[in-house]
């Protein structure tokens, strides 16, 4: 079968691979009809996520057409078109059992942090993601569910991360009514992420990026506020101003790693201390929430733990909250938004592009060219 296989940072291409296997009776083949690309496979495509192995095959928001099952698989049946979360849960572990599906232990025991993901290097299980014609989907009872009748498949492909990330990017932050919430990044994360602060029933809704074609899309899909952080002078000053003096009520990092990487030469001193510095997403949430207020971040970082301003956190009295979007628990909710019409995630697909054009593909995505917010794979 094609596969994307990568090559090493910013290397990546299309080749054949052998076809996936049932390895265990709770999985299924299936035949991949649509597939993403993440900013979370950005930071795999740079090389900045520990065991990345050449040869692997990313990709972890797909929809496809169940071809064979195992034996102990009950609820899907060969045939099927599934949506697929993101995360890998074996439904039954301390962690699943409380609706965290993203911490599963089961399908990553190796880690203490982070439960299985499709493609997303050894960290995340090793498990081999859907850019590809076909991929191994292990315990397929349980995140997995049928494309409701309806449903535009590219919507439904919207489900299996971007929009639950951007909807418990929101949850997390505990909206109250009438909030201000500002939002770091207008990818696609951060642009679901302002679509769903509305939904929470926020009363202003503001997002920052340095992107102008990104700031113009969220101002017109996402009706928010939308500001260019080159332009604003010290951020942090900008939204005090621009809120009541005191800060918002809710800041959301939907920036990750990226900007944590500009940043750390500027944050790290020569032997990794600490010197104070405010330049990564994450600071200016941080420094931009009132006092007693919440940071939600579901930007990815990795390793690097030595980002946040903890003195401001404590003597702030901030809550911060952070996590992997636990798809498979929000799935039902937010098929119910997408049917009943109240949000179109597809708006978001800039791209459509034949797998054969992967390397393209990353190219243009990451590079944020051509107006491209979110460009699909069809296998
Ligand atoms: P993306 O790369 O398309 O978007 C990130 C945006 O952030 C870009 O438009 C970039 O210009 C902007 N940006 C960079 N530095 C900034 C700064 N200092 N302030 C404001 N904006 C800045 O990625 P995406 O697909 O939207 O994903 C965003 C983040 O969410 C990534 O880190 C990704 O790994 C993460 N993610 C997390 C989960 C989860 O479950 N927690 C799921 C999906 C994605
Ligand atoms: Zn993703």
């Amino acid at each position: 079968m094609l596969a994307m296989n990568y090559r090493g940072p910013q290397r990546v291409r299309v080749s054949q691979k052998p076809m996936p296997e049932i390895l265990h009776p709770q999985d299924a083949i299936l035949r991949v009809t649509r597939s993403c690309i993440c900013g979370s496979d950005l930071h795999l495509y740079n090389g900045n996520v520990p065991d990345t192995r050449v040869g692997s095959t990313f990709g972890h928001e797909f929809l496809g057409i169940v071809e064979e099952v195992g034996s102990a698989v009950q609820n899907v049946k060969v045939g099927d078109h599934l949506i697929v979360p993101f995360n890998i849960a074996c439904g039954h572990c301390t962690f699943c059992k409380q609706g965290l599906f993203g911490n599963c232990h089961e399908s990553n025991p190796q880690a203490t942090a982070v439960g299985g993901i499709f493609g997303y290097s050894h960290t995340a299980g090793g498990y081999d993601g859907g850019q590809a014609e076909y991929v191994r989907v292990p315990y397929v009872d349980v995140g997995p569910v049928v494309i409701p009748s309806g449903m535009d498949h590219d919507d439904a492909v919207l489900l299996t991360d971007v929009f639950p990330t951007g909807y418990q990017a929101a949850e997390m932050g505990g909206i109250r009514k009438g909030d201000t919430v500002v939002i770091f990044g207008a990818g696609p994360v951060g642009i679901m992420a302002a679509k769903s602060a509305w939904l929470f029933g926020a009363g202003r809704v503001i997002i920052v990026d340095h992107i102008e074609y990104r700031l113009d899309f969220a101002r017109q899909y996402a009706q928010c506020e939308a500001y260019n952080f080159r332009s604003l002078g010290d951020p942090v000053v900008f939204f005090k101003k621009t809120t009541d003096g005191l800060g918002a009520d809710v800041c959301i990092d939907a920036v990750g790693a990226e900007a944590a990487g500009n940043a750390m030469q500027t944050i790290l001193g020569r032997k990794g201390m600490l010197q104070g510095g405010s330049t990564t997403a994450l600071h200016w949430a941080i420094n931009s929430v009132k006092k007693g207020g919440i940071v939600s971040i579901v930007g990815v970082y990795g390793p690097t733990d030595a980002l946040v301003p903890i003195g401001n956190v404590v003597n702030k009295g901030l809550t911060l909250r952070a996590n992997q979007a636990s798809v498979p628990r929000l799935l039902p909710k937010l098929i119910d938004h997408i049917m009943s019409g109240r949000v179109e995630p597809k708006k978001i697909i800039t791209h459509r592009m034949p797998l054969e054009e992967v390397a393209d593909a990353y190219h243009i995505f990451s590079e944020k060219l051509d107006g491209c917010i979110k460009p699909i794979l069809i296998p």
